[in-house]
């Protein structure tokens, strides 16, 4: 079989290793009695279980190392069906999930190395039992035969159900997904879905394993009476997992009524450990037509589902959909496409102007992030910062971003050539305004990590805006207000974007070192109609005049028309920001806009 040597050498995993090898014994001497005394049949299940690992991780992976380890479980007098059993629940229930490797690619390999090791185990019995048989006389022979059968009928039953519930496994709800779709007929449907229970992990942590199993028992036999009919067949797909086939469907319906039945059925509220447990679950189900449909994809496709249903507190359960599974594909490939992309130099920024209304120019703009994908082509800011944001990556794509702006304002400056700094900004001297995602405040460090962009650039503190949501600061705590405050220090200006978006306590206003309110476009959405009386548009004068009142400076977001500007010049508002008065450029054309002295009319 495979070589031993690297079985022996394998690095990774020691303690792991020994444990597992520990339970393992626990398991099979439970069930028959050990020869040769534990020490050397620990020493051989450690031995056996690196040789699973090895194989796990082996590239290309090959199976059949899981057959050589049945041929040795039995060699090793380790042999009976209740053993084999033992051992395969353990490898399906504990071995991933200890060696930390419990992702769909390995659970598939471990699933074939199972069923490798039931056929090795299954043949090594046979190979005993004719050099046995060989010495024994015709009559015995047929006993002998008969128990191999029974033996052979055992393996299969252990092979094609989990243990604990006696439910038919994975493996054997994939057969019988692969009879039915092989036997489908044209406009014949088909259903599945999958059942996960809620929480189950942690009711299995506070009473402990043994309660657990008799939870996922009593469910088992719940859900077992749904699956009366031939229509109709249940697996339990292992730990917290069970799963519907469900035949001759006519529409997701069929399947939706057949979940809300299994839901209602859960033995609930469940005496646990002398407490009473309410056992929640959740399903994903696909339907679909049968033919050219593929066991694996659909079993995939429930889960999925299963995931959209476990992503929405509201939701019992989720019907798979084709089209919004294409969306997170497509969200997946952008969020995988990020890292080359930056370090690529994809992202680049476009620069919005910033207009003190009363005299009509243009004291700085805003840097908004652009990434042109080669193959995707231009993907909003809105799309993928948000997916930056959700991976690490938001932190070196903020710094880049922060970096680049500051080095471009910079150059404005020096390219207009101007002597000493002038304390407000001006169309010589503007300020760059750089939108900083929460997490970005929350990192350790940021206000050195900004001195030290500021230091490199040449860009004088003041004429460094920083925008931060109202939501990445709607509960002001020590993590917010401590980056706050020393970015304060350094002079740099702070802005909350997006003001009245979120639902900001206007309290904590006057506690922060903010210098700009960026009121969020939908205030101004009817700012300009008669309708406003109703509108968001007549808190307008109120948020001016409250921002002034704090001292501080109010910028309009979102300003499309010359009504707007109008208006809101007259009620006082310093900046604005909008389509009408300059749509997000490139560096360049903000260049020659500075330097044709920074006006713009609308
Ligand atoms: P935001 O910070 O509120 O940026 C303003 C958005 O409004 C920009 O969209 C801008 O192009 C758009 N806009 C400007 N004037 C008008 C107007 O008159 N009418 C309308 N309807 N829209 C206008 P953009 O560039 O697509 O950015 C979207 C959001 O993405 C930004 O909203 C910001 O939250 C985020 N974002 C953009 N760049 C960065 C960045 O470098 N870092 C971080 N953390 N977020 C960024
Ligand atoms: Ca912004
Ligand atoms: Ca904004």
């Amino acid at each position: 079989m495979s070589d031993s040597r690297t079985d022996e050498s394998l690095p990774v995993a020691g303690p792991a290793v020994v444990a597992f090898a520990r339970s393992w014994l626990r398991v099979v001497a439970r069930t028959s009695y050990v020869p040769g005394g534990r020490a050397r049949a620990r020493g051989l299940l450690e031995r056996l279980t690196r040789r699973l690992l090895a194989a796990l991780l082996a590239e290309p992976f090959d199976a059949a190392a899981g057959y050589g380890v049945g041929v040795e479980l039995v060699r090793a007098r380790i042999s009976s069906p209740l053993a084999l059993g033992n051992t395969i629940a353990l490898l399906n229930g504990r071995l991933l999930g200890d060696l930390e490797l419990a992702d769909r690619v390995h659970r598939e390999r471990l699933g074939e190395l199972v069923g490798q090791l039931a056929a090795g185990f299954g043949e090594g019995i046979r190979s005993r039992a004719r050099n046995d048989a060989e010495d024994l006389h015709r009559a015995e022979r047929d006993v002998w035969r008969r128990q191999q059968r029974q033996l052979q009928d055992q393996i299969q039953h252990v092979l094609l159900h989990e243990p604990l519930t006696g439910l038919p496994n994975r493996a054997a709800l994939a057969a019988r997904l692969s009879e039915v779709l092989a036997g489908a007929t044209g406009t014949e449907r088909i259903g599945v879905c999958v059942i996960d229970l809620e929480r189950f992990s942690a009711v299995n942590d506070s009473v402990g394993p043994a309660e657990g199993d008799r939870l996922l028992r009593a469910v088992g036999d719940q859900l077992r009476r749904l699956a009366s009919t031939d229509d109709t067949f249940l697996a339990h797909l292992g730990g917290d997992e069970f799963a519907f086939v469900v035949e001759r469907t006519s529409n997701a319906d069929d399947v939706v009524k057949l979940v809300d039945r299994a839901l209602r059925a859960l033995p609930n509220p469940c005496r646990i450990g002398g407490h009473d447990i309410v056992v929640g679950a959740k399903a994903g189900i696909v339907e679909r037509l049968a033919a050219g449909a593929d066991p694996t994809e659909l079993l995939r496709a429930a889960d999925v589902a299963l995931g959209w249903a476990k992503k929405d507190p509201h939701a019992q359960w989720a019907v798979f959909e084709p089209a919004r599974n294409a969306v997170d594909v497509a969200r997946h490939e952008l969020t995988n496409a990020m890292p080359a992309a930056l370090a690529a130099g994809e992202f680049t920024l476009a620069y919005q102007p910033l207009v003190r209304l009363r005299d009509r120019t243009v004291v700085g703009v805003e840097a908004l992030a652009r990434w042109s994908h080669p193959v995707f082509g231009p993907v909003s800011p809105s799309q993928f910062i948000p997916l930056a944001e959700r991976t690490a990556l938001i932190m070196p794509l903020g710094r880049h971003l922060l970096e680049r702006a500051c080095v471009q304002a910079a150059s404005w400056q020096s390219a207009v050539g101007l002597g000493g700094e002038l304390a407000d900004p001006t169309p010589r001297q503007p300020m760059v305004s750089v939108n900083l995602a929460a997490a970005q405040l929350r990192e350790p460090g940021l206000p050195a990590i900004v001195a030290a962009i500021l230091d490199r650039t040449g860009l004088p503190a003041h004429r460094l805006q920083l925008e931060i949501t109202e939501n990445a600061i709607l509960e002001p705590d020590q993590s917010t207000m401590r980056p706050l405050h020393a970015l304060a220090e350094l002079g740099v200006r702070l802005a909350i974007d997006d003001f009245g978006t979120g639902y900001s306590n206007l309290t904590y206003l006057h506690t922060m070192p903010v210098h700009t309110i960026k009121l969020a476009a939908a205030f101004l959405a009817d700012l300009d109609r008669a309708r406003a009386e109703r509108s968001a548009a007549r808190m307008v004068p109120h948020l001016i005049a409250l921002g002034h009142d704090l001292r501080m400076e109010i910028t309009a977001e979102g300003v499309e028309s010359a009504a707007q500007a109008d208006l809101l010049t007259a009620l006082n508002c310093d900046i604005g920001q909008g389509h009408v008065l300059g749509r997000p450029m490139p560096p360049e054309r903000i260049g020659e806009l500075l330097a044709a002295g920074g006006r713009v009319d609308w």
